[in-house]
């Protein structure tokens, strides 16, 4: 690629400031909450128009009968492709449009879009839909700049990824559409700043523990077993043993921030005894020991670590709470599991990206992986395509935050390095 078509690709993206800035705005102001799932036909609709209007050929789909989809919530997908001059190699950008819920402490309208100081806020501003918006631009800006390339351009919007991804991409990689044959390069525009390339992400495991216990009067306890204070002895142990073991224990990984360079283990949530009353209820609670005890573990496994081996772990530490307590029983379910995906650095993706980068900002880019999982586990897997990575504009921190924003320069600047990304794997 010379250097008058670099030029003229970030000359192009330029000026599309305002456009970037109105897309992102209006994508924020389409509220996609997940859970429980709204308004994604709405921006699939919306991105169906305009990327219609650039000359893409669109497709919704709806990812039926998965987990999360229903007549009221349908679970809606896009995914826009343009055709180059000739056939040749696609490139895939992926973003997920749902977004979080709000939470408290905002200073500005979550659904508003607004402006300030070079920053556009909102909830999903950073993860991920100026993202999503740098990629649109980014590929106008390229096909009209040449539009005699070789290949194809994809760009799709994808539910649920907030909720695990399977009324999104994995449904998408288990109907072919991330098949190898089909998308040679893909690049997740999620919120990893715009000097970063993410090549992968940590495995998770998340269970349920159970303790089980005998209900009784609440001032007759010795009648009863609570299943909390044997769910008390289980916190305990992990306590004492779990947590100094996942310390002892590292990655050659290079995740960000660097905490999360070891095992890690939060507990989710924990729930015992009585339901919680409706919000509004004024009434006391009953007196009773309670009979069950539940939390939900989310243990965050290493390239290096075996899954097996992380489930052992915690029956073990179970089994060593049992030995103590003589009327102690419990549960353990496993909820959702990943394994740990790390694309190669010599991959031809990871390459370009590092190149366009060095071209874009005048400095090396920095190779990251992501503490938590992303769509790119569904594309890995299922779709068995591993030239793969995460790269686009914005904090990483600030993602599900108060007060999310993405800068507006950091957008334009991402969108530039994803251009010249196209025009070097595109045009050769
Ligand atoms: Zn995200």
């Amino acid at each position: 690629m010379g250097d008058a078509i670099e030029y003229r690709l970030q000359t192009a993206v330029d000026a599309r400031r305002d456009d970037l800035v109105a897309l992102c705005r209006d994508l924020i102001r389409i509220p996609t909450l997940n859970p429980p799932g709204l308004n994604y036909r709405e921006i699939c609709g919306y991105l169906a128009e305009r990327l219609a209007r650039s000359g893409f050929g669109v497709e919704l789909v709806r990812a039926e009968g998965t987990p999360a989809d229903s007549s009221k919530h349908p679970r809606w997908n896009i995914i826009a492709r343009h055709e180059g001059a000739r056939p040749g190699e696609c490139v895939h950008f992926n973003s997920h449009h749902d977004v979080v819920e709000i939470g408290h402490g905002w200073s500005v309208d979550p659904f508003e879009g607004v402006m300030k100081d070079g920053r556009i806020y909102g909830r999903g501003a950073c993860d991920m839909k100026g993202g999503l918006a740098a990629s649109v631009i980014a590929a106008e800006a390229f096909i009209a700049t040449c539009p005699n390339y070789t290949g194809a351009v994809e760009i799709s919007a994808t539910a649920d990824e907030e909720s695990g991804g399977y009324g999104g991409v994995a449904h998408l990689a288990e109907k072919g559409y991330f098949d190898p044959s089909r998308v040679q390069h893909v690049i997740i525009p999620e919120p990893l700043n715009k000097d970063r390339i993410c090549l992968g992400h940590r495995g998770v495991w998340w269970a349920e523990i159970e303790t089980k216990g005998r209900i009784a009067h609440g001032s007759m306890p010795f009648l009863g077993d609570s299943a909390i204070r044997h769910m008390g002895a289980v916190l305990e142990e992990i306590e004492q043993t779990l947590y100094p073991l996942l310390a002892t224990k590292h990655t050659a990984m290079p995740v960000v921030p660097e905490g999360a360079r070891q095992s890690t283990l939060n507990i989710n949530s924990i729930h015992g005894g009585e339901p919680e009353q409706e919000p509004g209820y004024t009434g006391l609670p009953a007196p009773c020991v309670a009979d069950r005890c539940r939390i939900i573990l989310d243990r965050r496994f290493l390239i290096e670590e075996d899954v097996t081996e992380v489930k052992r772990e915690v029956t073990a530490l179970l089994e060593r709470v049992k030995a103590q307590r003589p009327s102690f029983q419990y549960e353990i379910r496993d909820l959702f599991e990943v394994q740990p995906t790390m694309t190669e650095r010599d991959a031809p993706v990871v390459k370009t990206v590092a190149e366009a980068i060095e071209k874009v900002l005048a400095k090396q880019p920095a190779y990251v992986v992501s503490p938590g999982t992303y769509d790119q586990k569904h594309i890995d897997r299922i779709g068995r395509l591993k030239n793969c990575i995460a790269y686009g504009p914005g904090i990483l921190d600030l993602a599900h935050q108060p007060d999310e924003w993405v800068g507006i320069d950091d957008m334009l600047d991402s969108a530039k390095v994803m251009a010249l990304t196209l025009a070097e794997l595109l045009t050769g």
